[in-house]
């Protein structure tokens, strides 16, 4: 035959970018469960009265047509709820595709990235994904930021984007408004501090108030967590317009669907179960601590978001026996840099908690 391809067999594939040859794809460690309590999600959906609503708008919408790239009608219901002018938000398909799309626009090309692990694992792969060079400084034992050291190394002024969650994943803990205004005044390097986790947290860590004095700083919101919408890929970004006018460049064009944009305006409409929810997940987060801390060796640390980090002997052990014999998932960070012996917890409902402690109290006290 004289055309046509060799047999594969004869045929290797060229090689993709250098920068991906150690890179695994990312990995949620998702497992099917009876108790879901490993990705921090919500375990309620939507309330009646928005699944009705969303359902009637659904009737309406022209489904041939591309969505409105920038979601004017949304992004103006987020800027009310959020306090701010329409022409700083920016929505993403999820918090993931604005983590992205910003190291796109100031990554890139042994760009420098800033980060204190651990902390979300998206930077770090994101960061590789770009060829943006990621610079560490590391959290203290107790997991707090080593704010000095942080602010030094910021200030010698090499460094072109930070990314900082507040309330940290896996951690949980916030960073003061104090310590992130003294960030915003070290560099003039855009700041990301990722509150995708902010409703569960004390009102005083929202650092919104920051952006009328500081124009480099970006914050992350997303849909997921409180929200309960973490199937839709829904987040958005708070930021000054020329922030958000370089990343209108980068992203892609469509990548929030009508259909996530309609279930989003549908939620933002209709917030009465919001409140109660984060009180309700606030309360069980304290009472699960509490419970968990007098489990023997175990150690808690402090959150203000819907998870727990927890230290235990043996936590590699006690997650399998978790999974496998009660049907309760949670992550497992125990093999993780700075996480070692480590489980991270999500707040379930008022009943998926009690089936976690009581399958946890089983697990350590009838030890293999
Ligand atoms: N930031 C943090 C700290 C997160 O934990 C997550 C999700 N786990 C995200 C951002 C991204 O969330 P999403 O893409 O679902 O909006």
């Amino acid at each position: 035959m004289p055309f046509g391809p060799p047999p594969s067999s004869e045929r290797t594939l060229r090689a993709p970018a250098a920068h991906l040859a150690d890179l695994a794809p990312y990995d949620p460690k998702y497992l099917p469960a009876r108790v879901l309590l490993s990705a921090n999600e919500s375990p309620w959906g939507l309330t009646e009265s928005v699944r009705a609503c969303v359902l009637a708008a659904l009737a309406d919408r022209e489904f041939n047509r591309y969505p409105d790239p920038l979601a004017a009608d949304l992004r103006a219901q987020i800027a009310t709820y959020c306090g701010v002018r329409a022409e700083q938000v920016l929505i993403g398909n999820g918090g993931d595709e604005l983590i992205f799309d910003l190291l796109l626009a100031w990554g890139t090309g042994g760009r420098r990235l800033l980060i204190a692990p651990p902390s979300f694992g998206s930077y770090e792969i994101f960061a590789r994904l770009t060829d943006t060079e990621v610079i560490e400084v590391a959290r203290r034992a107790d997991k707090s930021v080593d704010e000095q050291t942080l602010l030094a190394r910021l200030g010698e002024g090499d460094i072109d984007l930070l990314m900082l969650a507040s309330p940290n994943n896996p951690t949980g803990e916030c960073l003061s408004c104090d310590f992130v205004e003294r960030l915003l005044a070290a560099s003039d390097a855009p700041v990301l501090l990722d509150q995708a986790y902010l409703e569960f947290a004390d009102p005083v860590y929202d650092a919104s108030p920051l952006l009328a004095r500081h124009d480099n700083l970006v914050l992350l919101r997303t849909f997921s967590k409180a929200f309960g919408l973490a199937g839709i890929r829904l987040g958005y970004l708070l930021a000054n317009p020329a922030v958000i006018h370089e990343l209108v460049k980068v992203r892609q064009p469509y990548s929030v669907d009508s259909f996530s944009t309609l279930i989003g305006s549908a939620v933002l409409a209709d917030l009465d179960a919001l409140d109660e929810r984060v009180a309700t997940t606030r309360l069980e987060r304290e009472r699960v601590a509490g419970e968990l801390a007098r489990l023997p060796d175990a150690r808690v640390y402090p959150s203000e978001a819907n998870f727990l980090l927890v230290s235990f002997p043996g936590a590699a052990v006690i997650w399998q026996r978790l999974y496998e014999d009660h049907g309760v998932l949670v992550r497992d960070f125990s093999h993780s840099p700075g996480l070692e012996g480590c489980l991270r917890i999500s707040i379930g409902t008022p009943e998926e908690n009690d089936l976690l402690l009581e399958a946890m109290r089983k697990v350590v006290e009838a030890p293999v």
